[in-house]
């Protein structure tokens, strides 16, 4: 293997603690951050995030509100619920955990939520103002990608980055930050023709598709910097990104592992949105 590898987990507790900080400072100064977050249903996978981001939270000094709605929740239920939250000072950031049961439309949903509150920046406000250049909420999955990025000292103006994916959550803000960075951006989908062609040009390539291991070594240019978002399931039941990581380790140079990468800085962004939006409504950015 001739990779480095990107440990997310590492940076990602690195970044708490700055978030620690952060939060102690504007608690001091009479606003301790506060994020709800929704939680709708009985997904076990959706409880354990949640129960993550609680966490997270109390380990940061931000105050955390867990708000459960039964499966059989309205989406005018829900609405009211986003509303009252809205309404409520202590409440700097609202997240509402995705996917909801069918009965309920999450675009409605995310649209209800006070774009300066949207802390997943999800609303299609936020999603306009990083189209623009002036991101108020990074998403945080490209936000955590980009601080990867940095660590591994990555010089992305001018580089070619390849984003694989094309949703709103990921592969879309991804390609907008990278471009705000100066890189030159391109963004393949499952209508690519010739993945590899694309890949194999890649300086920084991200991989957000969903699909067990399916860029290996062969599509990687030997020396880029390989950032692994997918999270899926191998032959095995084993937890693996959307790289072979064992082919492409022995190409980049850098790559991130998963589990231990994206994931846990997926998280640490969560944090570092709600205390941006805290020091907003408190004046103090
Ligand atoms: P989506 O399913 O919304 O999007 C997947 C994208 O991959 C689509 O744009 C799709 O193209 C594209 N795609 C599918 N098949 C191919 C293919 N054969 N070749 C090229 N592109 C293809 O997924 P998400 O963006 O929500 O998530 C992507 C992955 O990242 C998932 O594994 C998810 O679990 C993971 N994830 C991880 C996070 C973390 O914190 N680590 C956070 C969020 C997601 P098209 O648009 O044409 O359908």
């Amino acid at each position: 293997m001739s990779a480095r590898i990107l440990d997310g987990a590492a940076l990602a507790k690195s970044i708490r603690a700055g978030c620690a900080e952060r939060a102690a400072t504007l608690t001091a100064a009479g606003t301790q951050p506060g994020l709800a977050v929704v939680l709708v249903g009985d997904s076990p996978a959706s409880a354990v995030y949640v129960r993550h981001k609680i966490n997270d939270c109390a380990e940061t000094g931000i105050r955390s509100l867990l708000e459960r709605l039964p499966a059989t929740t309205t989406e005018a239920e829900l609405l009211a619920k986003v509303r009252e939250l809205n309404a409520d000072p202590t409440v700097h950031g609202i997240l509402v955990q995705l996917p909801l049961p069918a009965q309920i439309r999450e675009q409605t949903v995310i649209e209800a939520i006070d774009p300066t509150k949207d802390v997943d920046g999800f609303h299609r406000m936020n999603a306009g103002a990083l189209m623009v250049g002036q991101p108020q909420f990074r998403p945080c999955t490209p936000y955590g990608v980009m601080k990867m990025l940095d660590h591994a000292g990555a010089m992305i103006r001018g580089a070619e980055a390849v984003v694989v994916g094309r949703s709103n959550i990921v592969g879309k803000p991804q390609a907008m930050l990278l471009l705000q960075a100066d890189a030159t951006v391109t963004v393949c989908h499952s209508r690519t023709t010739d993945l590899a062609a694309h890949t194999r040009r890649a300086d920084i390539l991200v991989a957000a598709v969903g699909r067990a291991k399916m860029i290996t070594g062969d599509m990687i240019k030997p020396g880029a910097i390989v950032i692994d978002v997918g999270m899926n399931r191998d032959e095995n039941g084993k937890l693996c990104g959307d790289v072979d990581f064992a082919s492409a380790s022995e190409v980049a140079g850098w790559i991130s592992p998963v589990p231990g990468g994206v994931g846990p800085m997926t998280r640490a962004m969560l944090l570092v949105n709600t205390l941006e939006a805290a020091e907003r409504a408190a004046g103090r950015s």
